[in-house]
């Protein structure tokens, strides 16, 4: 029997390590994950894939604003078909009305079919507690049933496991030895389950759409297993969530389009199944087949008037947020979520699970953004995780480690005095070499996976009265730069790189000194009014400029730069302008380059150099840049793409401090798909993502140069 528990952070992070240590589950995760994405690139071709998901994510935030005008009027219309229609409030209430009507039928076995809303209210757990006999009818649930495990993900229940260990359970479960060969292994389980579906008493099923102009809901499955869970037994339950409800049949059949496709890259599943109304049955005295549908609210009703969640509520239950998420490859369902699985489980759970429950799980994010692009419904999943976090830490408080960190970034001064500081007293570790070659770290061995840079003995604003090139008289554009911590501190010659490509270009260049730190790591940590107050002084910095451009070098100050501070800033009318202003005047390095200047070909020497390039997650996603870049690498060398050149390297910030098994696992692969393209040199838009791979390759002992795109234009400017 499957029953979650609550897991301390200590607990988690060894469960984390066991499962990057299961070499079964790395080889098969990294398996799916590769042919998902080209499958679904394949599935998505000569289809408009955003137009789509932009249309249920409007017909479904419709749909949630009136939700209980639906509700009523889907239940007038199954009711009218003969189909009795239930609500409850909570899990437990919902688990009891499926318990009473098995009880006033005299049920003794039950067959279900996949439910993800049945997992949710642990409704097996309450049946078989109560002496009933429940069989779960899909393979893979039937699977993880036999195991006493749940889902490990939401439409393939049982990725995690290989067929030797389901030969053994299934010749535990049999009594009969079972070799491990797939198709034997299916006929047995359909050998088994065929007697089930004759057997059951009543069948459970869950509902992928709930359509409320006719009151009828559809099942969407590849072994036709819900097919006979709802025809066959004289009861029929159907168990969903309030968020299944949808007005129309056409807006039911959109949703469609793209449900099996993001989910299994399938133009439809093999079995849709509408019930429409009780049919008849030839089993019954009555002759009449008894068909219940009970919604379960447990939070939605409420979820759907929140004014920042209320967009979780359009999923449709694809998986698809983490069959992209780089640390569900790692660690798989189980480790990420808690019933609900990969960035949608992080959400859900902190919804339906209790807040405890989401406290260690939501830190679990790196914010690569890779859910927010493939979600069937359009759902902003990394926003609202940071919105997790961000309600967590204003019920629980910051901790100490946080409160620290708040008062120094929150304070630019002291922050910058601290660095400056640590440029001095870092020379015992450093050898003044760019790295601390006895790393404080070695301390905790997981975090050696990288070695760490050094502070810049000069930063970036201390140098810039030296650096700053010359005015033009003709400028052919006004910028300032957006210099951010990780740059101005620890890689000042990414931005003199840049400087130097401005000035032989006409471009004047302003670096207002007021501005700090663009605030991410602290929203990363659910800071919001220190990260406002930080961003309110960064605004203020730049704001009696007359730019042309804000320029940064760091894709990651970019994306929050542009994306975030007009989301934080709705409400207070006066920065909210100004945030809109600032915003609009942000642009990244390379399409500053390409898009701004017209830098082309002919302003570079071209060598032969072989380059690899990694997309930084913040500039590909965030800021939706993908094109530049890799036309500025082959202007001035060999560019080699490399496998993989869009995910994430593994760094987050704080991320790779705190989950530092994964972060090391991430970057590790990375790098392995670098050094199979035989190039000498890596280039990227992101200083974090430089800290993460150069710091990895050097612990390697890997040759390959590894920097920033700008060092190596600035290299072969003619
Ligand atoms: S932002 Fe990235 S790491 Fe976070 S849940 Fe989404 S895919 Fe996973
Ligand atoms: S959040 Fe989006 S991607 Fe994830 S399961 Fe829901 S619809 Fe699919």
């Amino acid at each position: 029997m499957h029953v979650v528990e609550r897991k301390s952070m200590s607990k988690y992070r060894k469960e984390v390590k066991e499962s990057l240590d299961d070499k079964f589950l790395r080889k098969s995760l990294d398996k799916f994950f590769t042919d998902y994405r080209a499958n679904r690139e394949r599935i998505f071709t000569d289809f408009d894939e955003k137009g789509v998901i932009d249309k249920i994510a409007i017909s479904k935030d419709a749909a949630m604003s009136r939700l209980e005008e639906l509700y009523l009027q889907f239940k007038e219309e199954a009711e009218k078909r003969g189909v009795t229609v239930h609500r409850a409030d909570t899990a437990e209430d919902a688990n009891a009305i499926v318990a009473d009507i098995a009880k006033k039928n005299n049920v003794k076995r039950i067959a279900k079919s996949k439910s993800m809303t049945t997992e949710e209210t642990q409704l097996n757990t309450y049946l078989i507690d109560r002496g009933y006999d429940v069989i779960e009818t899909d393979l893979g649930e039937w699977i993880i049933q036999l195991r006493g495990e749940g889902p490990s993900h939401m439409v393939m229940p049982a990725i995690h496991l290989s067929r030797d260990q389901i030969a053994k359970d299934f010749t535990k479960e049999t009594g009969i030895e079972q070799d491990n060969d797939i198709q034997r292994l299916v006929k047995v389980a359909r050998a088994r389950l065929r007697k089930e579906f004759i057997a059951a008493d009543m069948g459970i099923s869950g509902a992928n759409v709930a359509v409320a102009e006719n009151g009828s809901i559809a099942t969407l499955t590849n072994e036709g297993n819900a097919r006979l869970v709802t025809t066959l037994p004289k009861i029929h339950v159907a168990f969903t969530g309030l968020d299944k409800l949808i007005p129309t049949l056409e807006e039911a059949l959109t949703s469609m389009l793209i449900l099996p496709r993001n989910a299994t890259a399938q133009l439809l599943t093999s079995y849709v199944s509408w019930i429409c109304g009780a049919t008849n049955s030839e089993i019954t005295e009555d002759k009449k087949r008894q068909v219940h549908i009970i919604f379960v609210d447990n939070g939605r009703s409420k979820v759907a008037l929140d004014p920042v969640f209320s967009e979780v509520m359009r999923c449709v239950r694809c998986g698809a947020c983490a069959n992209v998420c780089p640390v569900y490859r790692l660690v798989g369902g189980h480790k990420m979520g808690y019933i609900y699985i990969g960035a949608v489980g992080l959400i859900l759970t902190y919804l339906y699970h209790g807040h405890d429950n989401a406290k260690i799980l939501a830190q679990n994010c790196i914010n690569c953004e890779a859910c927010r692009t493939v979600c069937a419904a359009g759902i902003d999943l990394p926003k609202l995780i940071r919105e997790v976090r961000l309600r967590l830490v204003k019920e629980y408080g910051s901790s100490v480690d946080r409160k620290l960190m708040k008062m120094v970034m929150g304070d630019r001064k002291m922050f910058h005095r601290l660095l400056k500081f640590a440029s001095y007293a870092q020379l015992p570790i450093t050898a003044g070499t760019k790295f601390q070659r006895h790393l404080p770290l070695m301390l905790f061995p997981s975090h050696n996976f990288r070695a760490l840079p050094a502070i810049a003995s000069k930063s970036f604003r201390d140098q810039w009265s030296k650096v700053k090139p010359k005015v033009s008289a003709k400028p052919k554009a006004n910028i300032a730069i957006f210099a951010g911590c990780a740059q101005d501190f620890m890689y000042p010659e990414q931005l003199i790189a840049a400087l130097k490509i401005f000035e032989s270009k006409g471009v004047n260049v302003s670096f207002p000194e007021d501005q700090g730190c663009c605030a991410l790591p602290l929203e990363m940590v659910g800071e919001r009014e220190t990260v406002k107050s930080v961003a309110r002084r960064n605004m203020d910095s730049f704001v009696d400029g007359n730019y042309d451009a804000i320029v940064t070098l760091c894709a990651s100050c970019g994306s929050f730069l542009k994306n975030v501070y007009q989301e934080i800033f709705h409400d207070e009318p006066e920065y909210a302008e100004k945030a809109t202003n600032f915003s609009s005047k942000i642009q990244d390095f390379s399409s500053f380059m390409r898009n701004t200047l017209g830098i082309t070909a002919d302003d570079f020497n071209k060598s032969d150099e072989k380059v690899t390039y990694h997309a930084a997650c913040h500039e590909c996603r965030g800021l939706e840049v993908t094109e530049e870049p890799r036309e500025l690498i082959s202007f001035v060398a060999d560019y080699v793409p490399a496998a993989e050149e869009d995910t994430c390297c593994g760094f987050g910030g704080t991320y790779s401090v705190k989950f530092a098994d994964i972060s090391g696992s991430i970057v590790n692969r990375k790098l392995d798909n670098f050094e199979a393209t035989g190039a000498t040199r890596l280039v990227m838009d992101c200083p974090g993502c430089v800290i993460q791979l150069k710091g990895g390759a050097k612990k390697r002992k890997m040759t390959m140069n590894v920097g920033h795109i700008a060092e190596l234009l600035a290299e072969n400017m003619k």
